[in-house]
């Protein structure tokens, strides 16, 4: 499986990291090796001295796909869940400034730890989903769905495009504004309106 990742899909988050806001989607990926599973811990690694969460949607891919059309691509997922976007904010950095691929700064093992996925059905409007972030008890991150700029069907017409989508993969929507550094000790815990779905301690 692979995880592919959007960024700058919420505009207050392109702002405070001084992105432009983008006119088609900004996609990345994940491997297989950057899961973190059942809540397990996530260990600070020797090569950042500055992890940030990233609060994201996570959708569970579950058929085979690629040039999905935008009115069918809503059949290609099952369940939605929410994981963290952990990323190397230091690393990001540098290779941004030399116009270098971000691969070193998100997709690193254990970068992306996510919850149980709600099968689909289970949500009243696909459009208006609360999620957020609390650290260490407190808010820091609260998004809507219906911020996104590119919406679930738009997302993956656009990666399938390119890449094709398949059973098991998950598709991470992009942050919401709030991103911001973690530390040894920190409680990371992630919900969707106000359940509590993944819990990740710092290490
Ligand atoms: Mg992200």
């Amino acid at each position: 499986m692979k995880m592919i990742c959007i960024g700058r899909n919420y505009t207050e988050h392109a702002r405070e990291l001084n992105n432009p806001v983008p006119a088609e989607p900004v996609f990345f990926m994940k491997p297989e090796s950057a899961q973190l599973r059942n809540n397990q811990p996530f260990i600070y690694p020797p090569f950042s001295n500055d992890i940030h969460y990233e609060v994201e949607l996570v959708l569970h891919v579950c058929k085979v796909g690629r040039n999905i059309l935008p009115q069918f691509a809503g059949s290609y997922f099952d369940g939605i869940g929410v994981g963290i976007d952990f990323t190397a904010r230091d690393l990001q950095q540098k290779a941004k400034e030399k116009g270098l691929p971000w691969e070193m700064a998100k997709a690193f093992d254990f970068s992306a730890p996510v919850s149980r996925f709600i099968p689909k059905e289970e949500f009243a409007d696909l459009k208006n989903i609360n999620f957020g972030l609390l650290k260490n008890g407190e808010w820091v991150q609260k998004g809507n769905s219906a911020d996104m700029i590119f919406d679930f069907e738009s997302i993956i017409a656009y990666v399938s495009k390119f890449v094709t989508l398949k059973q098991g993969d998950y598709i991470f929507t992009g942050t919401p504004a709030g991103v911001g550094p973690v530390a040894i000790g920190d409680k990371l815990e992630a919900a969707i309106e106000n359940e509590k779905l993944l819990l990740c301690n710092i290490r």
